[in-house]
């Protein structure tokens, strides 16, 4: 990561200003004195546990009831496989976005969509978004891939050795699918894909998880592979690990693009070119206008795929509903596609590759997400896909009103507004009134 040596320069002056070479050495230098007590990690939620973590932090304890309010301790069991070392809860403000309407083979009819954050302006703008995408009668939406996949990699001596590896597994599919599905009712293994680079062998098995997002299941999964592997093939590698990074877990790459990790889902919209003048204070062609030029800002800047805003809306409907916030790494990747149709209307797709999501298990259980869930009709067994074309048809909604309120010169007015309280600052991020027709 280069830097020009103005820049450099300057910026090691504004940092050590005032503090001679010692100093600085002395600042970065190994500390070995006794550290204060470490906190002891347990899985333990009970409230005495808690008081006991809490002792470790004096200096906040004015702020306990913030944390370890009553809420969160009266029902601390909740959380023990979610958390270790608990101390409590933070609090997120909690908004609704909608209703949206989506037309899709599994997500079907209105949805409010509870949306957790603290960026102001980011509620509106779905808000707006998904206003316009049900007044347009919803948007269809439809999975086009799903699969999960964990990736263990195997050292040996020999590019021969490692093809006579590759040979044994192809060979022993049955007893290898086996191993996996003994260790789940509900993950199936799909595929096994390998790589070869020298005499390294790298696996890609490939699951469905049901409605979990399938993390641990695919791990524990791949790990009976792996353990069932070193018992029975004559193959024996010098080492190997059961995840080689490849499989794309919390992280954007070239892959994330071309394949698909959880569910890949592609929504669709047409908006008269009434409606975007009326409602989005724009037309169909200064959004392509837009569109195009922020796609090509996109390559320019070397994005994976073109996209606004993804992460925006998935990271708020993420921890509003107890998915693992970190995913959006990877489910935040995809194309946006923006055109006017043939009677001047406004035509806008995405198609999002890496919806990684769940409706059972990780923190789908905990009591607010759980409830988030229900907000959607969308909590438990059954809901993986329905909610997955939720996420995509948000995604979509949050692109409309975004592209709309940057054609339309109104995307500085609307945060200045909803974040700074500047409130004669105009705003794009008004939702249509209700009486709007077409
Ligand atoms: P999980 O809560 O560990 O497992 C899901 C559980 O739900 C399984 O016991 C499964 O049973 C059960 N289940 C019941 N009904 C189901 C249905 N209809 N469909 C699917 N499963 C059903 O969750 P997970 O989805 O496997 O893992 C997600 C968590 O893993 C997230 O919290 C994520 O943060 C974390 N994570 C783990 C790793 C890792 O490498 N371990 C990496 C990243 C993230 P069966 O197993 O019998 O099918």
């Amino acid at each position: 990561m280069p830097a020009s040596h103005d820049r450099a320069r300057n910026h090691l002056e504004r940092l050590s200003a005032g503090l001679s070479p010692e100093e600085l050495a002395g600042r970065l230098a190994p500390k070995l004195h006794a550290s204060p007590a470490r906190v002891p990690l347990a899985s333990q939620t009970t409230p005495d546990v808690v008081d006991k973590r809490w002792a470790l932090i004096p200096h906040a304890a004015g702020l306990r009831p913030e944390i370890a309010d009553e809420a969160s301790l009266s029902r601390h069991e909740l959380y023990a496989h979610n958390i270790e070392n608990f101390i409590g809860t933070v609090k997120m403000p909690v908004g609704l976005a909608g209703p949206l309407r989506v037309n899709g083979l599994c997500a079907q009819g209105d949805y409010y969509v509870p949306l957790a954050t603290t960026e102001a302006a980011l509620v509106a703008s779905y808000h707006r978004g998904a206003s316009v995408v049900t007044l347009a009668g919803g948007c269809a939406t439809l999975i086009l891939n799903e699969g999960v996949a964990r990736a263990p990699a195997y050292a040996f001596h020999t590019l021969l050795e490692a093809g006579n590896f590759v040979q044994w597994c192809l060979q022993h599919m049955d007893d290898l699918r086996a191993a996996a599905e003994a260790t789940t009712r509900h993950g199936r293994l799909l595929d096994v894909r390998f790589a070869i680079e020298g005499n390294h062998v790298y696996l890609m098995f490939d699951f469905t998880t049901g409605d979990a997002s399938g993390q641990n299941m695919v791990t524990i999964a791949t790990q009976a592979v792996c353990d069932h592997i070193a018992a029975a093939c004559p193959v024996k590698p010098q080492y190997f690990f059961v995840e080689s990074n490849m499989s794309g877990d919390k992280k954007a790459s070239a892959q994330s693009l071309q394949g698909v990790r959880g569910r890949k889902v592609s929504a669709e919209v047409r908006i008269s070119r009434k409606m975007v003048t009326r409602h989005l204070h724009t037309t169909p062609e200064k959004m392509v206008d837009y569109w195009r030029m922020s796609a090509l800002g996109g390559v320019l800047s070397g994005t994976i795929g073109v996209q606004g805003h993804y992460s925006n809306g998935l990271t708020a409907l993420f921890i509003a509903c107890g998915q693992d916030a970190a995913c959006v790494s990877e489910a935040a990747v995809g194309v946006t596609r923006f055109e006017v149709g043939p009677e001047g209307e406004l035509y806008a797709a995405v198609t999002l590759p890496n919806l990684i999501i769940g409706t059972v298990g990780g923190g789908t259980g905990l009591p607010t997400q759980r409830a988030c869930l229900e907000i959607l009709g969308l909590a438990g067994p059954g809901h993986a896909r329905a909610f997955s074309e939720v996420c995509a048809a948000l995604a979509l909604a949050g692109e409309i009103s975004i592209i709309a309120a940057l054609a339309a010169g109104q995307f500085t007015q609307a945060h200045a507004r909803l974040a700074r309280g500047q409130k004669n600052a105009k705003t794009a991020a008004e939702p249509p009134s209700s009486d709007a027709g077409t």
